[in-house]
């Protein structure tokens, strides 16, 4: 149905997969929602393949609005990519983030990383490392317990920029993900080109697992290839015991997924992380 009358009754319209004119309205309240606090974070944990045990989270931004509820990050992050508020938000979801896994380590009593999106807006933004190091210094973690998710689209889009960013970054310590292995239009040269640390195999890979047999050789030569470079790999989107089970028998290290944690606020995975400590 096409939403007629006041702009207003498009905000509060419940319809959030509507056509892109329903986007300036969420714009709109998307710089509302920055001033009233509306944006949060939620942490899913990254844990051991054979052992279960966390052994950290990716942070990913959730935005709770008073009457539309949960928007999601497939909605909004798109618009602050284009009107440049990611840099805004990304720079609050690190340090954020950050100040969080400190609080996790101390319930832990152990290192955890951290894993945080980086769109490609962000990345290439002037004060990225600025932003980088303020995070860094205000949380008192260390350089390497930081993970930066990026996708190959972004490296892509000017490597020469993006060599130069990912030297500082190592000058750091914080490694480098690519987010949605296998789904960008990139050739693998890039692997060689720059310092990469960590491949998470994107869920389109692993969803039709054990019984695909392409998507079976698909991780398997991941898995290889990772090995051979010294990278290690996250599965991602891992939501059966069947799944699990062949990639940890192919030796894929770890795995994120609704399986082993869903997404979910601060407090709540303190709780699991008790349990993964305690267990
Ligand atoms: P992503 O970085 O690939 O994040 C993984 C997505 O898969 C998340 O969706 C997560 O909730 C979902 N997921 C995890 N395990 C499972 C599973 O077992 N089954 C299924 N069906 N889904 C699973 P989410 O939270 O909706 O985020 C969507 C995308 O939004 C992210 O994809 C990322 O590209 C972007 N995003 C989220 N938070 C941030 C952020 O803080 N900054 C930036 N730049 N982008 C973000
Ligand atoms: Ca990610
Ligand atoms: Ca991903
Ligand atoms: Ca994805």
């Amino acid at each position: 149905a096409k939403a007629t009358g006041k702009a207003r009754c498009q905000i509060y319209s419940p319809r959030l997969s509507g056509p892109p004119e329903h986007d300036i309205t969420l714009e709109a309240a998307m710089f509302q929602a920055v001033r009233e606090g509306e944006f949060l974070l939620y942490y899913q944990p990254i844990v051991d393949a054979r052992t279960r045990q966390i052994q950290g989270f990716e942070t990913l931004m959730r935005w709770k609005h008073p009457t539309l509820g949960m928007v999601p990050p497939a909605r909004f992050i798109p618009i602050a990519e284009s009107n440049g508020l990611i840099n805004l938000l990304g720079a609050w979801a690190l340090k954020a983030a950050c100040v969080q896994l400190k609080q996790f380590e101390e319930v832990a009593k152990r290192h955890l990383y951290i894993s945080v999106n980086i769109s490609p807006r962000q990345f290439r933004n002037d004060k990225f490392l600025a932003v980088l190091d303020d995070a860094i210094a205000f949380s008192g973690l260390l350089g390497e317990q930081l993970v930066l998710e990026i996708t190959e689209g972004t490296l892509m889009i000017d490597p020469v920029h993006a060599e130069a960013i990912l030297a500082k970054m190592a000058q750091r310590k914080a490694r480098i993900a690519i987010d949605d292995f296998g789904t960008g239009y990139s050739s693998l040269a890039y692997l060689k080109r720059f310092p990469i640390s960590v491949l998470k195999i994107d869920r389109t890979f692993i969803k039709d697992l054990p019984d695909s047999a392409k998507d079976g050789a698909i991780c398997n030569a991941v898995l290889d290839l990772a090995k051979h470079l010294g990278l290690s790999v996250v599965a991602e989107g891992v939501e059966t015991e069947a799944q699990m089970h062949f990639l940890e028998s192919r030796g894929c290290q770890y795995i994120q997924g609704y399986l082993t944690g869903k997404p979910m606020p601060a407090n709540v995975a303190l709780a699991a992380l008790k349990e993964s400590t305690h267990a």
